[in-house]
């Protein structure tokens, strides 16, 4: 396990993953123990709900207004389609999710751990502002898999869905520990309950 030569206060475990890998089910047990977990995702509905001046920048961008489902619809299917319109809306939202990542991180100043779940850690440089870089790690078929059985997709939307991401192989490269989230969840609880150990006996 490689450690970043500063360490913060409290320590920041960055966590990711791919399309149905497992973040959410390491980031509910993460949160089970009472580590605080700080949700990405949940920031950017809310700045879509909140944030008008983010939500002016896309219209701006994107050139058609953005307030109904509809529309919501039409800008997902441009980004899904075309990882440049991506990648331009990515650079328009987040600026304002690391704003809010650090306003909820001074919400838990005197905790010893934070766990940050988010999606893109990777893809948007943030995995550089972590102590820890984990990556929930699955096999392709059984991402795709479990995306069939949860959003009862066809074998070619999961593949799409999966395509269209930076692949769990090249996120494996920047992590620090990799949970494979391959067998049970109780597989991936107790590889959880070894690293936080392993933080523990580091001190
Ligand atoms: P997304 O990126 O789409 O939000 P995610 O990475 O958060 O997905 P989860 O929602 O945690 O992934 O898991 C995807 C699905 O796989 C869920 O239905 C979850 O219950 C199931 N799942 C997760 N881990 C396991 C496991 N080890 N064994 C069986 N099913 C699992």
């Amino acid at each position: 396990m490689s450690v970043r030569i500063v360490k913060t206060n409290p320590i920041l475990i960055g966590l990711t993953g791919g399309i149905g890998s497992g973040k959410t089910t390491a980031s509910n047990y993460f949160q089970s123990l009472g580590i605080p977990v700080i949700d990405s995702d949940l920031i950017v509905k809310r700045l879509w709900k909140e944030n008008q001046e983010m939500v002016s920048k896309i219209e701006k961008t994107f050139g058609f207004s953005i307030q109904t489902d509809i529309d919501r619809k039409k800008l997902a299917k441009i980004i899904f389609s075309d990882p440049k319109q991506r990648e331009i809306l990515n650079h328009i939202v987040h600026p304002y999710v690391f704003l809010e990542v650090e306003k909820e991180k001074t919400f838990y100043t005197d905790r010893q751990l934070i766990v940050i779940d988010m999606p893109l850690l990777i893809e948007v440089g943030y995995h550089q502002k972590v102590d820890y870089v984990l990556v929930v790690y699955v096999s392709m078929d059984t991402q795709k898999s479990r995306l069939i059985q949860r959003d009862h997709l066809t074998e070619i939307e999961a593949e799409k869905r999966v395509q269209a991401q930076m692949s769990l192989e090249e996120k494996k490269t920047f992590a620090d520990v990799v949970l494979n989230n391959e067998t049970t969840i109780c597989d991936l609880h107790d590889q959880i309950d070894s690293f936080l150990r392993g933080l523990k006996d580091e001190k």
